[in-house]
């Protein structure tokens, strides 16, 4: 099977593993807060916190920004779980945006709807999450122009997107927002099997994502309540979890950032050679880019044209797998999951991300997909939409 996504492990990552296995650090030693640094210097942000997954990263990016009972976070529908599950892990209450139906990524213009609506209702959001679908940046410029005018927070999900660009400056660093996140998991961009980060410019952001990855434990002085008791002291100040990334982990994690940009001009290149031999098909929509964003690639989504084709999505989505291609389907919108229909979302409420979510499939796209690979693909993709076409 040609998987949609998969992780590229090289010598000098297993070398980089191997010598934290034999150093006297396994957790809290010197990768990780080396490779916080990276990752800092290399998207240009003043503050990187290393966490065990974009979804504790998320949380400590809520729970930061103050989130709690009583407030909204808002996100959009066509993500992963995740991006709205961080705000009931606060406590908060969720509620969605649609998306456009050419980006996909959470519309501007619907959130500029919205939000004259819930300013009318007094229920404005505390937090709005964007997340970079597929890796392509969201208008940054159009979504921090509303939060100066509404007074929301904005986190940047961009566990699609390291590497990524805006305006000709990397995703994370933070002008448009407060906090970015990124996910290491292995079908993203880089990886440290499961990990995470959250940066930001803010430097009392930075210092409570410290505290709550830690357990909420400090044992900076000017954090406590009184003078230390002694060289063994420390304090638990807020309530705090057990996030942390591990030595190995971050190894790894530093290792991998040295062929971001390789990764990144490589999924690029693949996706261009998916658009060449996919564009002329007037049965399959490619994915747009935007001028003035340089996507990291993470999911290379096509969309059926369901008018046109004589056959259904699940028809060609079988016929794909049963030729070996591990195509997929990202993603099942939110407020469709029973979890978020038992907090009284319906079907209906979203007709851009419900139409795209019954249009899409994600084909295989990672660094070592090879051309012979990718021709198969397109092959089998053409067979399964002219099917019945007569
Ligand atoms: C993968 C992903 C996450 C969660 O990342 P983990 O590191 O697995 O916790 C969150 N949001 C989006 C958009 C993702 O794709």
């Amino acid at each position: 099977m040609i998987p949609y996504g998969r992780q590229d492990i090289n010598e000098q990552d297993l070398q980089a593993v191997m010598e934290v296995l034999k150093s006297d650090f396994l957790t809290q030693g010197p990768k990780v807060p080396e490779f916080e640094t990276q990752v800092a210097q290399k998207v240009g942000a003043k503050h990187a916190l290393a966490v065990n997954s974009a979804t504790s990263a998320l949380h400590i990016a809520c729970l930061a920004l103050g989130l709690g009972e009583g407030d909204w976070l808002w996100t959009t529908p066509i993500t992963f779980v995740a991006s709205a599950n961080c705000g009931r892990y606060c406590g908060a209450q969720v509620d969605f945006v649609d998306i456009d139906p050419i980006t996909f990524n959470l519309s501007p213009k619907a959130l500029a709807e919205k939000l004259t609506i819930a300013e009318a209702e007094g229920r404005l959001p505390k937090v709005v999450v964007v997340v970079h679908l597929c890796g392509q940046s969201c208008e940054m410029r159009d979504v921090h122009a509303l939060s100066e005018r509404y007074g929301f927070k904005v986190i940047e999900d961009a566990s699609h997107a390291v590497g990524g660009k805006y305006l000709g400056e990397y995703i994370g660093n933070c002008r448009y927002s407060d906090i970015t996140v990124f996910s290491f998991h292995p079908v993203k961009i880089i990886t440290t099997a499961e990990g995470g980060m959250a940066v930001t410019n803010d430097d009392a952001l930075a210092e409570k994502m410290h505290l709550f990855r830690s357990h909420g434990v400090t044992r900076e002085p000017h954090l406590m309540t009184h003078e230390p008791d002694g060289p063994w002291y420390y304090q638990q100040v807020a309530l705090g979890f057990n996030y942390r990334m591990t030595e190995l982990q971050a190894a790894l994690g530093s290792s991998q950032l040295t062929r971001l940009d390789r990764y990144v001009e490589q999924r690029n290149q693949l996706a261009q050679r998916y658009d060449e031999q996919l564009s002329s098909n007037g049965l399959i929509q490619t994915p747009s880019q935007q001028p003035g964003i340089v996507s990291a690639r993470h999911l290379y989504v096509i969309r059926l044209e369901l008018d046109e084709i004589k056959t259904s999505r699940k028809e060609v989505f079988e016929g794909l797998r049963r030729a070996g291609i591990g195509v997929n389907v990202h993603y099942i919108p939110v407020h469709t999951q029973p979890y978020y229909q038992d907090q009284g979302f319906k079907w209906g409420q979203y007709p851009n991300a419900e139409r795209y979510y019954q249009e899409a499939i994600s084909l295989p796209l990672y660094p070592q997909l090879t051309h012979d690979e990718q021709d198969f693909i397109v092959e089998q993709l053409r067979a399964q939409v002219t099917k019945h076409q007569g």
